[in-house]
């Protein structure tokens, strides 16, 4: 599967809004979206054009998609499933997307990024209920309980991560235990606990055309 290797923070300057994928760079000066807020490229600067209509919805897909570092093909599976859902189409495919295991670790502010938590899932350090998940989409479901592995825990990363969180807001779905690097999921999560600048509406639309 095709992945992403260009910097990052072109992707932010792209859709013109913080994405945070970085961490704590993201709340510093040096964000290139505080200096340079205009898209990358030879002629980023030139675009100015309204968007409006299809473009629109799909900069809306763009965004929650490079957000959660998902590819194509896979977001789109995701929209399936929350169209199949009861509920409402978008609140269910944003609880997908949150729903991500490499997602919950960085809520549980073990990660200072999606993708540095991403990194932790991926390389071992995370347990679900006791054994090791290295699955970044795996879906947890209410009342497992998330860990970073014992032998794990002395990483500098957690550390860094454990201060960039106590600064952010604790998602009231998950129950956490920072001190002890575990956190159990209490319930699905609803729109209004899911902190995102994405108007899904507008992503349900694209994809029912
Ligand atoms: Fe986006 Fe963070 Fe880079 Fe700023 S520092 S452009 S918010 S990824």
């Amino acid at each position: 599967m095709a992945r992403y290797t260009d910097p990052v923070c072109r992707l932010c300057r792209r859709e013109g809004i913080k994405l945070f994928l970085k961490g704590t760079k993201c709340f510093s000066d040096k964000c290139p979206i505080e200096k340079r807020n205009f898209a990358p490229g030879q002629h980023g600067k030139d675009r100015k054009a309204k968007i409006v209509g299809y473009g629109l919805q799909l900069r809306e897909k763009q965004k929650a998609k490079r957000m959660y570092f998902t590819q194509e093909t896979q977001f789109r599976n995701y929209f399936e499933k929350a169209a199949r859902t009861k509920g409402v189409t978008g609140e269910m495919l944003l609880q997908q997307l949150e729903r991500r295991l490499d997602n919950v670790v960085f809520r549980l502010g073990f990660g200072i990024s999606r993708r540095q938590a991403r990194q932790l899932v991926r390389h071992g350090h995370v347990h679900v209920d006791g054994r090791k998940v290295n699955i970044p989409s795996y879906e947890v479901n209410v009342g497992e309980g998330i860990a970073i592995r014992e032998s794990s825990r002395k990483l500098a990363i957690l550390e860094q991560s454990k201060d960039f969180a106590s600064h952010q807001p604790a998602p009231t779905w998950l129950e956490i235990d920072r001190d002890n690097y575990k956190g159990k999921v209490l319930s699905l999560p609803k729109r209004e606990e899911i902190q995102l600048p994405v108007n899904e509406q507008l992503i349900v639309e694209l994809y029912s055309k």
